[in-house]
């Protein structure tokens, strides 16, 4: 991935995360506190804009400076972690890893602060199938495990974040956070096929 391809998917999930604002937020007012929608669109717009003026030669130095956005701009619960792995990411790229190596790093930021486990109903549930089909199958093959890692988070009941404090009432809806994980899969899938 080159420094425009960085820019494109950043840009790519600002505009499908305003697309699906919305369905963010429902999902979330359904078992959280309905703000996943807003916070996703403040953060990713605030990153779009700070790498306007912002002349980076790698993808690495783009994801890192996307990630550092997301952390300071986003109150809720998914800015630090999805700040944080954009940056592990970056940092992995800028170290000269692969970018599934680097996503692998993300995931293991994500988790680190986290601390969730497949199956706890967070964004892991479509992020961790994602990383492993990127590096098996490409960016094709990893959108498809996301989305299908969110759908799986339906039935499960949270044991993380907001979600889990409504224990077994948290069965039946969809996970924003995997949702989202999803939109941002499918965006790096768009921006490798159209190269
Ligand atoms: P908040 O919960 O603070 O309102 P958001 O609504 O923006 O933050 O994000 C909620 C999403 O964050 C959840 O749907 C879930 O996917 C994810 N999430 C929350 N806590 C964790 C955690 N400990 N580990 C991984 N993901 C989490
Ligand atoms: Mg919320």
């Amino acid at each position: 991935m080159d420094a425009g391809q960085a820019r494109a998917w950043v840009e790519a999930v600002a505009a499908s995360v305003t697309a699906h604002a919305a369905e963010l937020t429902d999902l979330d007012a359904a078992i959280g506190d309905g703000d996943h929608g807003v916070n996703l669109r403040r953060g990713f717009d605030a990153a779009v804009a700070a790498l306007a003026g912002f002349e980076a030669g790698t993808a690495g130095e783009v994801l890192t400076k996307a990630g550092s956005t997301l952390v300071s701009k986003v109150g809720g619960a998914s800015g630090p972690l999805y700040g944080s792995f954009f940056r592990a990411l970056g940092k992995a790229l800028s170290a000269g890893d692969s970018f599934a190596d680097g996503l692998q790093a993300g995931l293991d930021a994500v988790v680190r602060l986290g601390k969730a486990a497949p199956g706890d109903k967070t964004m892991v549930d479509a992020l961790a199938p994602a990383v492993a089909a990127f590096a098996s199958g490409g960016p094709a093959a990893a959108g498809a495990a996301a989305l299908a890692g969110a759908a799986a988070t339906v039935p499960l009941q949270a044991r993380k974040g907001r979600a889990s404090y409504l224990g077994e009432r948290s069965a039946g809806h969809q996970d924003p956070g995997a949702t989202s994980t999803a939109l941002i899969f499918e965006a790096l899938a768009g921006v490798y096929a159209t190269g």
